[in-house]
Formats: C-alpha cells, structure tokens, sequence
C-alpha cells in the first residue's frame, strides 16, 4: 500500500499563496495575479486574521475567509489626523479630498497619508492604513509549502522572487 504524506500549514513554513481581495462593496482591490505571495507562517508577515485561518492547510485548498477591521488594518484611528500648513506643498499641487500622498517624516520613513480636509489654515492629512476600517474578504488558495530555511527563520521573513538577502 503506498503511503500518501502531505505538508500542512504551520509555523515554520513557507507558505506560496494566491488570493483575491475584495471590499465589503464586491470591489477587487488587490489579487496575487499569477504571482503567488510567499512568505513565513508564524512570523507576522501576513495580517493576523488570515495567519490564523490557514493553519492546517494543505497544497490545494482554497477557503473564503472574511477578515475583520482589527485583526486586519485596524479600525479608522481619529487621532490620526494631523493639520500640516500649506507651505508644505508645492504650490503646483492641485489638492483635493481624497488625493493620496507620500510624506517623508522626519526620520526619513516614507508615509502613505490621505487628503481628508483643506481648511483656511491648512491641510488636514488622515495617516490611516489605506484599509483601516474595511472589512476584507479574501478568496484564497494554497499553491505551495515547504518548511524554512534556517537563515529565513533567523530573519523571520521568506526569501525567493525579490528577497534575498
Ligand atoms: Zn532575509
């Protein structure tokens, strides 16, 4: 009788996932396209409403899994708000609610920031996540598995197309 054995979602493993996401409105907003996301189970790379569901997975299954706002991109923070004066913008700039934009902080971290609000004596910048607040319908399906290196364990994120380091 031959034996059948089958890897299976848990920590320490390179996971290569496909997926779709969808907003609560049907609208796709991002999707791995033929380009499967790899990355290690356990370690965080992932938001904490889909790292929990795909435990005990194998190659092959496909779910729907339904995340919530907090253990997705968090719910919409009111204090994340900040009034920047104009000055900060090129005068060229046609700002409207809405725009997003890049902003370079004082460390030099690159931040994506959102247009809320132009006042008379500013603009009102919402430092959000993008999705803060959505709740995220994935359609997912295992397409590949395989335990981890030890350098990728040590470094706590999965190495192949473009991260290898
Ligand atoms: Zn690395």
């Amino acid at each position: 009788m031959m034996a059948s054995v089958e890897l299976l979602v848990q920590d320490g493993m390179v996971v290569s996932m496909d997926y779709t996401l969808r907003l609560d409105d049907g609208e796709i907003i991002d999707a791995s396209d033929g380009t499967p996301l790899d990355f290690l189970q356990g370690a965080g790379q992932i938001i904490p409403g889909l790292e929990r569901e795909i435990y005990g997975m194998k190659v092959g299954d496909a779910r729907q899994i339904v995340v919530a706002p907090a253990d997705g991109y968090g719910d919409v923070d009111t204090d994340a708000f900040q009034l920047v004066p104009l000055s900060l913008f090129p005068p060229t700039m046609e700002l409207t609610p809405g725009l997003a934009l890049q902003m370079r902080d004082q460390n030099g971290q690159v931040l994506p920031v959102v247009v809320a609000e132009i006042r008379p004596d500013g603009v009102l910048l919402d430092f959000n996540h993008p999705l803060a607040g959505e709740t995220l319908h994935f359609d997912i399906e295992i397409v590949g598995l395989r335990p981890a290196t030890g350098e990728e364990l040590s470094h706590g994120h999965a190495h192949g197309a473009g991260h290898n380091h």
